[in-house]
């Protein structure tokens, strides 16, 4: 059963009532529990080619659908540091430079508790060769850009940081009318 995040106090363990969205209170002891979102990073990785490697996922949640590289935002991390520690914990290597592309809100089924997030998606070339053909998460492929399986994407705010992507590459209608 989905439930919110949190229901007792952490401190007096006494039930939490919620007073705003983000915002739980405990009448027993006076504690405020604000409920924030968790960053995450997903990296397009874009090969020599213009393809986009991605994940199939091998495990929940979300099994079997495609994702991007990336993962949760760990304590006393900044999210560029995190971008660096998920590519080589997933694919084994260095990632070189990486650039901004959106952000987008998400929501991460777990063991019952539907958490928020806030996707951060990066784009970045990839140099290397030494790609394998899986990761700690499931098998890799590349995609061309106009084959994304879209539909087929794990999360929203990944998708919609695909989405984003997407819309750099095409024309828009004032370049279309200066030709
Ligand atoms: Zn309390």
């Amino acid at each position: 059963m989905l439930r919110m995040s949190y229901q007792f106090c952490p401190k007096c363990t006494k039930k939490l009532t919620k007073r705003s969205p983000s915002l739980y209170v405990c009448k027993n002891c006076g504690f405020h529990l604000y409920e924030n979102p968790r960053p995450t990073n997903a990296v397009i990785l874009e090969n020599e080619n213009g393809e986009i490697l991605f994940i199939k996922r091998e495990f929940p949640p979300k099994k079997n659908y495609w994702d991007l590289p990336g993962g949760f935002v760990n304590l006393n991390e900044s999210l560029e540091h995190s971008v660096k520690r998920e590519i080589k914990e997933e694919l084994g290597f260095d990632i070189g430079d990486f650039r901004y592309v959106s952000s987008n809100y998400g929501r991460y089924l777990y063991k019952g508790v539907n958490y928020h997030t806030l996707c951060f998606t990066f784009l970045s070339k990839l140099h290397t060769r030494k790609v394998k053909t899986s990761s700690t998460e499931g098998s890799l492929r590349f995609f061309a850009r106009n084959k994304i399986p879209l539909q087929r994407i794990a999360f929203i705010e990944v998708k919609k940081g695909l989405e984003k992507y997407l819309s750099s590459f095409q024309q828009s209608p004032t370049a279309k009318s200066r030709k």
